[in-house]
């Protein structure tokens, strides 16, 4: 079992800021912004690449879940940054599907 679905479980611990049915978000545990969020779906979903129609609802609620986070945190208006990393090329080291949500300060701009 993956990382990501043990936290799912419960079975490793983690500051989390938000749950439902279908989704959990919590602290990052490297924070590379002052705040530094993971959203992930629940059913592991290994990268971006395994995104299938039926996913399209559960895709679309972590960026309701984002903004809900964003408000309820306080950065909503100031901004925020989500990014999602795919595959090697693309930075990913844990192959959960998971939604980086970063604030707390000016982000500049992309740097890739
Ligand atoms: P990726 O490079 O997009 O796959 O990002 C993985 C992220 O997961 C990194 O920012 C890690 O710091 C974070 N991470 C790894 N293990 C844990 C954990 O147990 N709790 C919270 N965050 C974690």
């Amino acid at each position: 079992m993956c990382i990501f679905c043990k936290i799912v479980n419960k079975e490793i611990p983690a500051k989390v800021v938000y749950e439902d049915d279908l989704v959990m978000a919590f602290h990052d545990i490297n924070p590379q912004a002052p705040i530094h969020i993971l959203i992930i779906p629940k059913e592991h979903i290994p990268t971006v690449n395994d995104i299938e129609e039926k996913h399209k609802e559960l895709i679309g609620h972590i960026f309701t879940v984002a903004k809900t986070i964003a408000k309820e945190m306080g950065f909503a208006e100031k901004g925020y940054r989500i990014l999602i990393n795919c595959n090697k090329d693309g930075g990913q080291e844990i192959y959960h599907i998971h939604f980086h949500l970063f604030a707390g300060k000016p982000l500049g701009p992309m740097i890739c």
